[in-house]
């Protein structure tokens, strides 16, 4: 079966949990797994669900988390640098059905990383591995590259209220 590229952006709710969506469909095909979140470093708890109830899944965290008020700094930079290694090498590695990249697009904006790096890494995939591209911002280069592109668009959200992320809800 051949995979395709995803990618879900827009600054509406659902990128990340569309993935993890996708993980736990793919999973019960018995598909497997691999997850590279970028630009986060906090606990989610996606982190437990992973840790305590699915197998077949692996789930690397890359990041700092908090320079998006901020400049990147070297550490972040450094931080992006190894999760685009890593994803090469699970690409690579061919043990992979199923390789979710998320907040990619934010490592993009942010110059953590070029969308020509990250095309490269893609490039090197089996014709046969389905991968999804997370996070708001996807540039052009990544949108025409991609198979599939869907933008959440925020209709409202109660962070315009002041609501903060949750736990079990946003994080
Ligand atoms: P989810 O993980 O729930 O699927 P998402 O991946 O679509 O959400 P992100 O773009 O990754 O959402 O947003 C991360 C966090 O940013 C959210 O937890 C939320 O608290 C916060 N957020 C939501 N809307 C805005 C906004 N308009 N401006 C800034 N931050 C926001
Ligand atoms: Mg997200």
């Amino acid at each position: 079966m051949k995979g395709y590229v995803h990618v879900y952006t827009g600054n509406g709710k659902g990128k990340t949990t569309a993935s993890l969506g996708l993980a736990v469909r793919a999973l019960g095909a018995g598909k497997k797994v691999y997850i590279g979140q970028f630009a986060k470093s906090k606990h989610y708890s996606e982190l437990v669900t992973i840790d305590k109830l699915l197998t077949d899944i692996t789930l690397k965290q890359y990041g700092m988390g908090c320079f998006i008020f901020d400049k990147p700094k070297e550490e972040d930079i450094q931080a992006a640098q190894q999760g685009l290694k890593d994803a090469i090498a699970a690409i690579e590695s061919d043990k992979y059905d199923l390789i979710i990249l998320d907040e990619a697009n934010i490592a993009i904006h942010y110059s953590l990383f070029s969308a020509a790096n990250l095309i490269e890494a893609l490039n090197r995939r089996n014709e046969r591995t389905e991968i999804v591209i997370t996070g708001r911002y996807a540039c052009q280069e990544i949108i025409d590259y991609a198979d599939l592109v869907t933008e959440m668009k925020e209709v409202k959200h109660y962070y315009q209220q002041g609501v903060q992320a949750r736990v079990g809800i946003e994080k």
